[in-house]
């Protein structure tokens, strides 16, 4: 490819919109525009990057014995109705009719469409084991679209399901899954870990997230230094902590003038923060209230809460709300006597003795407050987000916490969809029964962006050379002058015949805007032919991610970066010198 003649509007500045360096990078590389929030145009060189994450997904799918299939966007509501996902999906399932007023949706995913297709095609046990992909553009209409790639509304997903005769041989599938997902993202040269994740909206009961570790990350994970447990937070657990042996005392109504937020009563009455129990009121479902009960230092995750009311609608009571409940005293609400309200506690406040409540009247709290003695719990639940240096609950030590980009998750489903779909096959001794399946995604555009938080520096993109747009680019600095245009062609076609994939910089435009533009872009092996190389007989080779140059006499320059480039590539194939980093 010549760049002189390539759709690569590289911008100087970033647009002020985004956010993240990924976002920023991708613009001012001239490989994504915005047509509106979160749906993106890639251009040539992001184009590229996209469809060789796709090569990689493709390649470790067929090895897995996974085969491609394309299914359509547009998925009748009919097959969403038959398991319920029409409703359950809210409005982040972007639904439209067509002439005839029959309802579609732009597809989310796809468990319910392909469930159907197997269901009409595979009716023998002897057609199964069956692993079947796609790789598609996906549609949800995300409250908050952002950081460019990382967050659309359109996206591109890899999306797979398995179809199994037993929980043994789907458990199989996913480890297979497993360990392709662990190929591919350690191909695409990332630092990736696989963590438990929660399963939400596609259901089933095991799961792993696949983490990119960055900053910008917008999931946290809790991770144990001293043995192997990962977990995304939102079902990280914790041991509890062993019962005190303080004597149960008679709770005592005390004034507390003012003092609304745990941190505030925690002062007032001198007491550290977990002697406090906080009740936060919910609203959810078509207008229930829930008090949840956590201890006073503690969050909500939000995740674990959706589980435990079983919808995940829901809000803090906000505002004039708060007014339509005259018994709920904002600021002062508690459990004891409370009883308008459905009371589920985090398990934590099961070991805790005489502690610190809301009074259910004005200014005032309840100290010395017991389970049992001053009200009861029905409903015990794991609502609180685990924290850096909580227990981990495999082994004991501390955990940490980090910050993570999901660029793929795997569910052991079960018969969640193949039940409600009655979808069947007969086994070997005649009985219909539903297949048990599995579901793995991952998100291709994602990725590349994740790639881009992990692989950058002040200068822009330092693409792992799996993925990069091209692998080499010859910058000529005076392709109009006949010296230098001879040997960057005899380069350039040298290394097209060699298969390297190459970009000649043909342009007219100053050295350093062409130096800037392969830095911005990211091309991993730079090779510069100036004046210097006419007179000097060697050209010059920058590797983009260390910065290090080395000299190739002309002569054998093709041969020298063409072996670079090989020994660049084995560097990121499992089994090469990094291998034992993955993961
Ligand atoms: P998230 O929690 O980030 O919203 P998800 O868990 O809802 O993602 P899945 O249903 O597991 O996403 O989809 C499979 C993969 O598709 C994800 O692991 C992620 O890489 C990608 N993905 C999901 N939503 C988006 C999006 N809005 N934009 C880009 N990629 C996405
Ligand atoms: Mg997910």
């Amino acid at each position: 490819m010549k760049f002189s003649v390539l759709l690569a509007p590289t911008l100087k500045e970033s647009p002020s919109e985004a956010e993240v360096v990924s976002h920023k990078l991708l613009m001012r590389a001239g490989m994504i525009r915005k047509v509106a929030a979160g749906i993106y145009t890639f251009l040539p060189l992001g184009y590229n990057v996209i469809k060789k994450i796709e090569r990689i997904v493709r390649e470790e799918m067929g090895r897995a014995g996974a085969q491609e299939i394309l299914m359509p966007v547009l998925q009748p509501a009919d097959l969403w109705r038959i398991t319920g996902r029409w409703d359950q999906f809210g409005p982040e399932m972007m639904r439209m009719a067509d002439r005839n007023g029959r309802e579609f949706a732009l597809g989310p995913t796809a468990e319910e469409m392909i469930t159907d297709l197997v269901k009409n095609e595979v009716k023998s046990y002897r057609q199964l084991p069956l692993t079947l992909y796609q790789i598609q553009v996906k549609f949800r209409d995300e409250i908050r679209p952002r950081f460019g790639l990382m967050r659309g509304r359109e996206f591109i997903m890899k999306d797979a399901y398995s179809f199994n005769r037993t929980v043994e041989e789907m458990q199989q599938s996913y480890s297979d899954m497993y360990d392709a997902y662990s190929r591919i993202f350690s191909r695409c040269g990332l630092d990736y870990r696989a963590v438990d994740a929660a399963t939400g909206l596609i259901g089933g009961k095991v799961s792993q997230e696949f983490m990119v570790l960055a900053e910008s990350g917008e999931s946290t994970i809790l991770y144990c230094e001293s043995c192997n447990y990962a977990a995304s937070d939102e079902v990280a657990t914790a041991p509890l902590a062993e019962p005190s042996t303080e004597a149960i005392k008679q709770s005592e109504l005390v004034g507390t003038p003012g003092q609304k937020s745990v941190e505030q009563v925690a002062t007032f009455l001198n007491i550290p923060e977990d002697k406090i129990v906080k009740t936060l009121i919910y609203k959810y479902g078509a207008s229930e209230l829930a008090g949840i009960l956590v201890r006073g230092d503690r969050d909500v995750n939000d995740e674990k809460l959706s589980v435990a009311l079983g919808t995940a609608d829901f809000h803090l009571l906000a505002g004039a709300e708060w007014q339509e409940y005259p018994e709920l005293i904002r600021g002062f609400v508690g459990p004891v006597g409370i009883n308008s309200v459905r009371l589920i506690a985090d398990k934590e406040i099961s070991v805790m003795q005489n502690f610190v409540v809301g009074a259910n009247r004005p200014d005032a709290h309840l100290i010395n407050v017991n389970v049992g003695e001053d009200f009861q719990v029905e409903e015990w639940a794991d609502i609180k987000t685990i924290k850096a240096g909580d227990k981990c609950p495999a082994c004991g030590g501390a955990l940490l916490s980090a910050k993570g980009i999901e660029v793929g998750q795997i569910f052991q489903l079960g018969t969640k969809y193949s039940a409600a779909m009655e979808a069947m096959y007969i086994d070997e001794d005649g009985a219909l029964k539903p297949y048990i399946m599995g579901t793995y995604g991952i998100g291709i555009s994602r990725t590349a962006a994740a790639a881009i938080e992990q692989n950058h520096d002040e200068n822009g993109i330092i693409w792992p050379i799996s993925i990069a747009p091209y692998e080499v680019s010859v910058v000529v600095l005076n392709y109009d002058k006949n010296e230098q245009k001879e040997i960057a062609d005899r380069i350039y076609d040298g290394l097209s015949k060699k298969e390297v994939e190459v970009i000649l910089d043909d342009r007219i435009e100053s050295a350093g805007k062409k130096f800037a533009d392969s830095d911005l872009i990211g091309f991993p092996v730079q090779v510069v032919i100036g004046n210097r190389t006419v007179k000097s007989g060697n050209v010059e080779v920058k590797i983009r991610a260390t910065a290090e140059r080395i000299e190739y006499r002309v002569d054998d320059a093709v041969d020298r970066i063409s072996e670079l480039v090989v020994k660049m590539r084995s560097m990121l194939q499992p089994g090469g010198p990094d291998a034992e980093n993955a993961g």
